[in-house]
């Protein structure tokens, strides 16, 4: 199984001709209030491939807090992977303008309150699963625990640094799959290669960042580059991913459902090139509706797009 460790967030959406201007009030093509949150939509987007699915997702004492059930019912997801702690569930606001652009704000809520105890009581999940994934809506003392219990138990695991924070080094160390985006990139290179200049610009990545990051424990990094695809560093080189064409509507949950679909493929055995394809269709499939939970592509999706 897939062991997800993240966030578990409400979010309302609306999608909008344009971003509207500081003060001013837009009518929104559609306002769309979801479960979401980047672990849980890890773990929707293992789901709908096929994966068995456990984890760990906080909730609150409130209202928001009843989304989560459900949400997981419907989705063929464990009840057992909610936690609830006093406290706000985490909420988030977003837009997506006529380009599928999108701005997001998140409240984190008690997925800041996840402990390393919590995870501590979900140990034995993690020691039997295939790979343990997580992200950065939650504090670094869980994914730590989490990571360092994989270790131990030999299983590989998968880091989404998102929402960007510096990674701790004894977290790299643990971390073998690091999934970044171009912002992330542009942190990461901040502070372990304070000099690169357009660290996050593909062939620098490849030449420097890349590199880097391999020496510091991951042995897969992966930059994705949006409408652009995908490259990725391991020891052997470097491996390009061109993206789908894909009549693209509504990006968020691009990088979790390509994140989801990496981890995934490679839990099933695929090599390094056959999962970023994987990784990549998933991407370009989460593009093609509004809203991330909706959005999210099952394999017989993925198969359709590589022509399979
Ligand atoms: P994030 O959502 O984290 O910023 P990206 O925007 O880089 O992540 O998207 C993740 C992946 O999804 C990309 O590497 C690409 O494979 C796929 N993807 C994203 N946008 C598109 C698009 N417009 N068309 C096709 N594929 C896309």
């Amino acid at each position: 199984s897939i062991f997800v460790l993240g966030s578990f967030v409400v979010s309302c959406s609306a999608k909008v001709e344009r971003f509207p201007r500081p003060g001013e009030s837009l009518a929104a093509d559609i306002v769309t209030i979801e479960p979401g949150g980047k672990g849980l939509n890890l773990a929707v987007a293992s789901r709908r491939l096929g994966a068995e699915v456990d984890g760990l997702l906080a909730v609150g004492d409130d209202i928001a807090a009843a989304f989560a059930a459900p949400a997981l019912a419907k989705a063929g997801l464990p009840a057992t992977m909610l936690v609830a702690l006093p406290g706000k569930t985490g909420s988030g606001v977003g837009f997506t303008d006529a380009q599928g652009e999108t701005c997001l704000a998140v409240d984190a809520g008690v997925n800041r309150a996840l402990s390393a105890a919590h995870v501590r009581d979900r140990a034995e999940a993690i020691a039997g699963c295939a790979i343990v994934m997580a992200q950065f809506e939650i504090g670094d003392e869980p994914i730590r625990e989490a990571f360092t219990l994989a270790r131990r138990a030999g299983i590989p695991t998968l880091l989404n640094p998102s929402p960007f924070r510096p990674i701790p080094p004894e977290l790299l160390a643990d971390t073998h799959i690091l999934v970044v985006n171009q912002t992330e990139a542009q942190g990461l290179a901040a502070d372990i290669l304070p000099d690169a200049s357009e660290p996050a610009e593909p062939s620098r990545f490849v030449a420097e960042l890349g590199p880097a990051l391999l020496t510091r424990g991951p042995r897969l990094v992966v930059l994705t580059l949006g409408a652009a695809g995908a490259v990725a560093v391991t020891a052997e080189g470097a491996i390009g991913q061109a993206a789908f064409p894909v009549e693209a509507i509504d990006a968020l949950g691009a990088g979790d459902a390509f994140a989801a679909a990496l981890g995934v493929a490679l839990s099933r055995g695929s090599d390094t090139a056959a999962a970023l394809r994987q990784a990549a269709a998933a991407g370009a499939v989460a593009t093609r509706r509004t809203g991330v939970f909706e959005a999210l592509g099952t394999q017989a999706d993925i198969d359709q797009l590589l022509g399979q």
